[in-house]
């Protein structure tokens, strides 16, 4: 049996402008790489499908076009908590339909046309990487939740599951996600708690591990990873970052999911094979894709 495996958030389409500068984390182990090598290793590991994940407005489209142009590659379209402050605007009455309820800023208006065009193209089958970040705090508090709630309800008017990033913060993300009906989607990179682990599982969420599993010298987080319920467990690389073992100092592939497979299928006591099929299924359901 052949394994197929399922890379559900990397940043390969970023490869396409990694010639500048500030896109030189995929050169950073001084390996050349183009998007075409990077998709034939992938297929070659046996990760047959992937998400590219937008981070800014111009890296959603280009995480679009990008996925329009490569066969088992879709998009997920969102805004980073990272970035959130470089979309929002002092909240006037709110003339845009997409309420930010509770929220003192607003997003700006030209911002939301384009998600809501882009949410209709073609490929695009999430929104997201969309969340809290308090480890980091790069936005204020009161940005990146506008531009949370702003995704959230892209996600809920086009029924489009969400990449959630939520470091340091489950405290005020799980009010602002109840205060929602019907949302679908992952917690990405997940590293929290057993409590938020099960909280989330229980609100239908998925929990998405990567190499992070594979190097972690938490034990507390593999005993949380062991007991992920199989329906709900996602598999991803977060690619070019998070190298799993034996590859930490090289670049991250979505090759690279295959090792964070295997680590996981032996700390949870089941085969690859069997890890890859659900892991895959699981994917396959949650983006509606076949
Ligand atoms: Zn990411």
């Amino acid at each position: 049996m052949t394994l197929e495996l399922f890379d559900t958030h990397c940043h390969v389409h970023e490869i396409a402008v990694a010639l500048t500068p500030v896109h030189d984390k995929w050169h950073a182990d001084r390996v050349e790489r183009s998007a075409g090598s990077v998709l034939d290793a992938a297929r070659a590991a046996g990760v047959t499908r992937m998400i590219v994940i937008g981070t800014t407005l111009a890296d959603s489209e280009l995480a679009m076009q990008f996925a329009q142009n490569h066969d088992g590659v879709w998009a997920s379209i969102g805004i980073h908590p990272h970035e959130a402050k470089n979309y929002t605007t002092p909240q006037k009455s709110n003339p845009g339909g997409l309420s930010s309820q509770a929220s003192k800023v607003g997003i700006l208006p030209e911002v939301l046309e384009r998600f809501r065009q882009l949410a209709t193209a073609a490929k695009v089958v999430a929104v997201g990487e969309c969340g809290l970040d308090y480890y980091y705090g790069h936005s204020p508090k009161e940005d990146q939740e506008a531009v949370l709630r702003m995704q959230i309800e892209l996600a809920l008017q086009h029924d489009l599951p969400l990449s959630f990033h939520v470091r340091d913060a489950f405290d005020d993300f799980w009010p602002i996600f109840e205060s929602y009906q019907g949302v679908r989607g992952v917690l990405h990179s997940f590293t929290d708690s057993q409590a938020n682990m099960e909280r989330a599982v229980a609100q239908g969420l998925y929990i998405g591990v990567n190499g992070i599993a594979t190097f972690t010298r938490d034990e507390v987080q593999l005993v949380t990873y062991r007991t992920i319920p199989q329906h709900r467990l996602l598999l991803e690389t977060d690619a070019p970052f998070l190298t799993p073992k034996p590859f930490r100092g090289k670049v991250c592939e979505p090759k690279h999911v295959m090792q964070t497979a295997e680590y996981l299928a032996a700390l949870r006591d089941e085969s690859v094979e069997h890890l890859a099929e659900s892991t895959t299924a699981n994917a396959l359901k949650l983006l509606k894709l076949t």
